[in-house]
């Protein structure tokens, strides 16, 4: 059962440390990936008792807020979302995200989305006003059937990959985030995404001590390994220039 509270938020655009701004329309997040650094401490940073992903609180005065701190902002890139997923099933009644887009158009801070959701196609006719936008795409694994038992509230691989082809269809700079990494089929995955994506990014498990458990209840130990995710990383790497897609590793 998802619990859901619409919620007046103080602060929408806040200080990044990766990009200069990170903009998150809701607090907490559907997709519920078992392996989400932010699960572990949102919880505890909002108040919330209910288990990550089964709480939403929506930013409903997010657009609002947002037109007036844009307006005293110094111009910076946003990265959306850092915190959750603001393309998660709520946004398709919400639209928060959306009108979030719209607000950010007038003043053209450089954007950076990144999500699971094929459901940023909707705002394609958004997109495509951007002069500096980016979209990408986390793909932690090739396979659906991996991603659904990881990442059990989210889109499937094929749903992804099929909207990133969308979106690199109208022209737009695409990538990949590759993170975690889990049980993969490196060859598999970057023939998926070949011609598809401009760039991507690789990452590890973080905080990998406090996932340990579900990947023994899984028998999933030996994707748990340094030498894994160094290995793997360094086989997509690879493959990936091989394709002409730059890459970037994380750890
Ligand atoms: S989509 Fe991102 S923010 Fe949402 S649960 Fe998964 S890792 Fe966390």
């Amino acid at each position: 059962m998802l619990k859901i509270a619409e919620i007046q938020a103080r602060s929408l655009l806040n200080k990044s440390k990766i990009f200069d701004y990170c903009l998150n329309p809701f607090l907490g997040c559907q997709h519920a990936c078992c392996y989400c650094y932010a699960g572990l401490f949102m919880r505890r940073y909002s108040g919330h008792a209910e288990p990550w992903g089964k709480f939403v609180d929506v930013k409903i005065n997010g657009p609002e807020l947002l037109k007036r701190q844009l307006s005293r902002a110094r111009r910076g890139s946003i990265w959306i979302a850092s915190v959750c997923d603001a393309y998660q099933p709520l946004e398709e009644k919400y639209q928060l995200t959306r009108k979030c887009l719209q607000e950010i158009i007038p003043w053209q801070f450089p954007v950076f989305i990144q999500t699971k959701s094929d459901l940023v196609v909707r705002d394609l006719d958004l997109l495509t006003e951007f002069q500096e936008l980016e979209v990408g795409f986390s793909l932690a694994t090739d396979s659906d059937k991996v991603a659904a038992l990881f990442e059990p509230g989210a889109p499937s691989i094929t749903r992804r990959i099929k909207a990133l082809e969308k979106i690199k269809a109208k022209s737009i700079r695409t990538f990949v985030f590759i993170g975690p990494l889990l049980p993969l089929n490196p060859t598999r995955l970057i023939k998926l995404i070949s011609g598809l994506a401009d760039k991507v990014f690789l990452d590890r498990l973080n905080y990998a001590e406090q996932f340990l458990k579900f990947y023994l209840e899984h028998g999933l130990e030996k994707f748990y390994q340094e030498s894994y995710f160094q290995n793997t990383a360094q086989e997509l790497v690879a493959l990936a220039q091989a394709e002409g897609i730059e890459t970037e590793k994380l750890f």
